[in-house]
């Protein structure tokens, strides 16, 4: 049985090209970015040549990009270095409540060191209207963190009109671009954002690096502290082999952003109505167009999420869930909660990300294998009038 990879918005395979361009970096071309031998002037430039590939994927100067452990590295670097740069300027952050992990947490961690943070509600679509944000904006506001699609529904937020708001205030803005770099355009003067978080494992390149673009002139202060590497921003010797890849994947994916959003949302939109005919009491969660291309999420009404996915697996699909248990945390999604789901239905959520080696073939597979599923858990669901 062929395995079809559906959740290509919690990690994507790392494509050849990248594995290929990061190689003699663990071998032949192995010496440290600081030294001033020939070795690691080869690091360096491999390095540098990164920086601008990933620069140039977001319309920024090579010297605005920060590179760190992933898009989790980067988020907390945007909240806490700006959080304690600023400290004499506010102490007041203001922010959604369908952020990603990496930055609610990080939020929550600030509230417990004297930082007020506001978390802004989202309509049923999931959007945040940017007059909430002009409202919530006070004398000791110094950031706001907008997400620019979510991981879980899709929803693109309107970050460019955010952007104004937060620049005519004098108020830094950071979006976690984590799932839109590489799948949409993402400009950073067009968005008018300070700060933007990326993260190379969702746009096919290796796990655990990624980047900060951080605007000239941006105060922050560093979470690592040691050598002078990234202009003292952030230390420790750089992950030469890993940004490279990085490079490489931004390249690729910036050469063949407009042929892959346009073909993954043709795929998307035909599973929408392909499960939306098949498959009653079936709602679709997040914004009916403003959304990612790669992104389905659906709530199937009388159906365990969880339930759903295991007998999805048993058939070679991998797909994800908002429900309880597949995350770490306790009960469902709180970025499904926020778009004003009830918990049932937050629970019987299903989502498809699709990639760049999806095909029309693989919309089919789950097609014909998620109604009968969806058709004998509700068989047996006490949910259901009926039964039990
Ligand atoms: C995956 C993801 C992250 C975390 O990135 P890592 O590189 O896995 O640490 C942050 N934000 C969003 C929106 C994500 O999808």
């Amino acid at each position: 049985m062929r395995r079809i990879y559906l959740d290509h918005a919690a990690t994507t395979p790392t494509r050849p090209e990248v594995v290929q361009g990061m190689l003699p970096y663990f071998t032949e071309a192995f010496g440290n970015p600081s030294s001033i031998y020939s070795y690691g002037q080869e690091a360096r430039g491999a390095v540098d040549e990164a920086r601008a590939r990933v620069a140039e994927l977001i319309g920024a100067r090579s010297g605005e990009i920060v590179f760190t452990s992933g898009g989790t590295e980067a988020d907390n670097y945007a909240l806490k270095g700006v959080a304690y740069a600023n400290e004499n300027k506010g102490n007041h952050i203001i922010t959604t409540a369908i952020e990603h992990h990496a930055v609610s947490e990080a939020c929550k961690f600030l509230e417990k060191r004297g930082f007020r943070v506001t978390y802004l509600p989202v309509d049923k679509h999931g959007l945040v209207d940017p007059q909430d944000v002009k409202s919530a904006i006070g004398d000791k506001t110094i950031l706001v963190s907008v997400m620019h699609a979510s991981n879980e529904v899709g929803t693109i937020e309107p970050i460019e009109e955010i952007g104004r708001i937060t620049r005519e205030a004098g108020v830094y803005l950071h979006s976690d671009a984590v799932q839109t770099t590489g799948h949409i355009p993402v400009d950073v003067d067009e968005l008018n954002v300070d700060l933007l978080s990326i993260s190379a494992h969702k746009l096919y390149g290796p796990k655990g690096v990624g980047a900060l673009y951080v605007r000239k002139g941006t105060r922050l202060s560093p979470l690592m502290h040691g050598g002078g590497q990234e202009k003292n921003r952030r230390a420790g010797t750089e992950n030469v082999p890993s940004t490279v890849g990085f490079g490489k994947a931004a390249e690729l994916a910036g050469q063949e952003l407009d042929d892959e959003a346009r073909k993954q949302s043709l795929l998307r939109d035909s599973l929408i109505k392909g499960l939306t005919e098949r498959i009653d009491h079936l709602h679709l969660n997040g914004h009916p167009s403003q959304r990612l291309p790669n992104n389905v999420n659906v709530s199937v009404e009388f159906c365990e999420g969880e339930a759903m996915l295991l007998n999805l697996d048993l058939e070679g699909i991998c797909a994800s869930t908002g429900s309880a248990c597949t995350s770490a945390s306790l009960g469902p999604s709180h970025a499904l909660l926020a778009l004003g789901l009830s918990p049932e239905l937050a629970h019987g959520s299903l989502r498809f990300s699709l990639g760049r080696e999806n095909t029309e073939e693989d919309v089919a597979r789950v097609l014909e294998s998620l109604p009968g599923i969806v058709a004998r858990l509700r068989a047996m669901s006490p949910l259901l009038k009926g039964n039990g």
